[in-house]
């Protein structure tokens, strides 16, 4: 029997599935874990199931950080791709929550040589450059080429990924993932839910401008125009102000997936 604050903890989480869901975030992959708050050798996460059809303690397991093995032996299984988890809490102490999933918004930036930028006010944690971790670099030869996480090896290349830019004390919130999706922490539920939802409406909003500014002929702008993307200072002073704004839209987005019938939250105490 989980704890009450463990219960919360995990009406939240499962709210935060049907939210990743409901905003095409996540579709019938992907996964997103949280830490134990009462102990931060373990996390939490969902097993092998669509992340839109969790619903309730059943279906949520506890692993350990050091291996991604469950807790408790007998867990049902636990998705494949757990390393990208066990070994981002490892790295991040700081970090308590970690969402991986394939929206096709950002796979797009994995693939080809356009960075993908902050474009818009909403999504200055992307930072000043979003690393692209392209696992074909770490495969041994007897590895699945298939582009999954699938053992400690991997997750700890892609873990690193959020510090190889910056430096530790100064990590990325996104990895992209060539030809796969992306990876996002934060330090909580609400925070990581919204860095998915923004970081695709960027990646439309910054994939719309390239299409429409390489068919414009018209004049251009003084000073020559072009995109024009977050600087430094915007990204800094954004984030500033978004980050503390958060509460606003999560109470939105969970009255749109409990409102919705598809969405089940046995632990909801509201319910
Ligand atoms: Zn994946």
């Amino acid at each position: 029997m989980a704890s009450t604050n463990i219960t919360q903890l995990l009406a939240t989480y499962i709210h935060a599935l049907h939210i990743l869901h409901h905003h095409g975030v996540l579709d019938g992959y992907g996964h997103l874990s949280v830490r134990n708050p009462d102990n931060a050798a373990t996390f939490f996460m969902m097993h092998q199931r669509a992340p839109a059809l969790v619903s309730g303690l059943d279906d949520i397991g506890e692993y350990r950080v050091s291996d991604a093995e469950p807790v408790s032996p007998g867990t049902p299984a636990a998705p494949l791709e757990r390393y990208i988890h066990s070994e981002t809490l490892e790295r991040y102490p700081d970090i308590n929550v970690v969402l991986h999933g394939h929206a096709g918004e950002l796979v797009s930036y994995s693939i080809s040589d356009v960075p993908l930028r902050a474009a818009i006010h909403m999504a200055p944690f992307l930072g000043e450059e979003v690393p692209n971790f392209d696992i074909t670099k770490y495969y041994l030869p007897n590895d699945t080429h298939d582009f999954l996480v699938r053992d400690q090896r991997l997750g700890a290349a892609l873990a690193a990924e959020f510090d190889s830019h910056w430096g530790p004390g100064n990590k990325s919130s996104l990895v992209l993932m060539r030809s796969h999706g992306f990876t996002a922490i934060a330090a909580d539920i609400e925070t990581t839910t919204y860095k998915g939802i923004y970081a695709v409406v960027n990646a439309r909003v910054q994939s719309e401008a390239i299409k429409i500014q390489h068919a414009y002929s018209g004049p251009r702008a003084e000073g020559g125009g072009g995109i024009a993307y977050l600087t430094p200072r915007q990204i800094r002073d954004s984030w500033q102000t978004e980050k503390q704004l958060i509460q606003r839209p999560w109470a939105l987005w969970v009255r749109e997936v409990k409102v919705n019938p598809l969405y089940v939250n046995e632990l909801d105490p509201d319910r």
